[in-house]
């Protein structure tokens, strides 16, 4: 016999969570197999050569309105109170309009989501307040409409402004980041960067946003420290585990525990039915000998360059380090399934979810597997969601 009450596969979010909550309020001894050889998923963070503390996975920002989940993360770590906001950084469409005197390099700011300061920043301080008192007129202040939706009114100056914002902030940034346009990917994605009736510079509105005081990995840590978990790392479930017709075996013999699983449901399945589709992102790291390298914590590239954007870790951290930082550029692409590649976002249309379904339906044969997180649940979940979903997974169990 395993010696294990219960199996858990991968230490992100979902792992870690389901993982704590097995082993403390179920009393279960939980092994966990992560294949990484660190904790965190994607959240896993760690100093740099430079000693700046950075995200080795592309930057994460906790934000929840979620009050069991901020609760329940708040027994493992600290928080450093921080706002993230993030500016767009775009060439000029006539740089011969700059004033006179006024030195540029023909590119100009403005703050994303795309709000009343960034039609003033798009259109000069005049008409951009006309423009957004036109706007005041047509919805109510303070709230917000997602790009789709502000180029269906039916007002052609206010479909004007919505053609500037999606020329200006959505379509390219999209192109790059899913190699589609804003009107062929699920439209929940672009949803979650609306424009704004108000100034609020802030990228979330959520009512508890932070980042760990110490950082992500030892939160994973303090989660995962308890006696009745075991974690192996650097170690692939592959190897352990075999799903055949309904039972699950771990190392040959029949587990009849309860299996988190949350890795890739297409991978647990051989493939079947055929590869999910998901997009994966190079990152280019620089360690830059300055103190500070730009104004925000990321700086959205959303008409030009290659990348998407860039995040200078220290104003997310709040590290103080004089004289050097590291900044990180975002470069998507789709993801193949090579060694060493890591599939980041699940690409979410009706035929990739009825893939997924095929899947899912396989899993449901297997009373004791639970699919759960970004990977196995083929969502883009972000960290407060997939808490509180393995937060309610395992309330089953206890
Ligand atoms: P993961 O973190 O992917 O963890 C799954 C784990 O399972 C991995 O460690 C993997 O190695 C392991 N695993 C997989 N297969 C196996 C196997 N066969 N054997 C053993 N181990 C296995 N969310 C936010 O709330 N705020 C943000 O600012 C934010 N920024 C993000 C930026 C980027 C670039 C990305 C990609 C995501 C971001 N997210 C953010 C989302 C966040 O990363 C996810 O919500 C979270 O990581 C999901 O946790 P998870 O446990 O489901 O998945
Ligand atoms: N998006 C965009 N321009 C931006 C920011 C976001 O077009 O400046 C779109 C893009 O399609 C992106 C989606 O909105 O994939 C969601 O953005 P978010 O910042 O939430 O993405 P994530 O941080 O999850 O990569």
């Amino acid at each position: 016999m395993s010696g294990y009450d219960a199996l858990v596969v991968g230490a992100g979010y979902a792992g870690a969570v389901a993982a704590r909550r097995l082993a403390e309020d179920g009393g279960k001894r939980v092994l966990v197999l992560e294949r990484r050889p660190h904790v965190g998923g994607n959240a896993y963070d760690c100093p740099d050569d430079a000693g700046v503390l950075i995200h080795k996975y592309g930057p994460h920002i906790f934000h929840t309105n979620d009050r069991r989940v901020f609760d329940y993360l708040s027994r493992f770590t600290k928080w450093r109170r921080y706002q993230h906001c993030v500016i767009a950084n775009l060439p000029r469409d006539n740089p011969e309009a700059v004033p006179a005197g006024k030195k540029t390099d023909g590119r100009f700011f403005f703050p994303v989501p795309f709000n009343l300061d960034s039609m003033k920043a798009a259109f000069g301080e005049k008409e951009g307040q006309r423009l957004g008192r036109k706007l005041l007129d047509a919805y109510p202040a303070q709230s917000q409409v997602t790009i789709l939706e502000l180029r269906q009114n039916p007002d052609a100056e206010i479909a004007a402004i919505a053609d500037y914002v999606y020329e200006h902030v959505f379509v390219h940034y999209t192109m790059k980041q899913w190699g589609q346009t804003p009107e062929e990917i699920d439209p929940a994605t672009t949803a979650r960067v609306p424009v704004r009736l108000s100034n609020d510079p802030r990228y979330f509105m959520d009512a508890y946003q932070g980042m760990p005081l110490e950082g992500y990995t030892p939160l994973f840590k303090a989660m995962l420290d308890h006696p009745n978990i075991t974690v192996e790392l650097g170690r692939d479930a592959r190897e352990r585990l075999e799903p055949a017709d309904g039972v699950i075996k771990l190392d040959g013999e029949l587990f009849h525990g309860p299996v988190i699983y949350t890795g890739q449901a297409d991978e647990l399945f051989g493939f079947r039915f055929g590869p999910l589709p998901y997009r994966t992102l190079d990152f280019g790291f620089e360690t830059l000998p300055v103190d500070c390298f730009q104004a925000r914590g990321t700086v959205n590239y959303t008409v030009d360059e290659p990348y998407t954007r860039i995040t200078e870790f220290k104003h997310l951290t709040g590290q103080v380090l004089p004289g050097v930082t590291t900044i990180m550029k975002e470069y998507s692409r789709s993801y193949t399934g090579m060694d060493g590649e890591i599939p980041y976002y699940a690409v979410i249309n009706p035929e990739n979810n009825a893939l997924y379904a095929e899947y899912k339906a396989m899993a449901d044969r297997y009373p004791n597997l639970h699919l759960l997180g970004r990977l196995a649940e083929y969502k883009y979940y972000n960290m407060d969601a997939i808490t509180a979903k393995a937060l309610e997974l395992t309330d089953r169990f206890i």
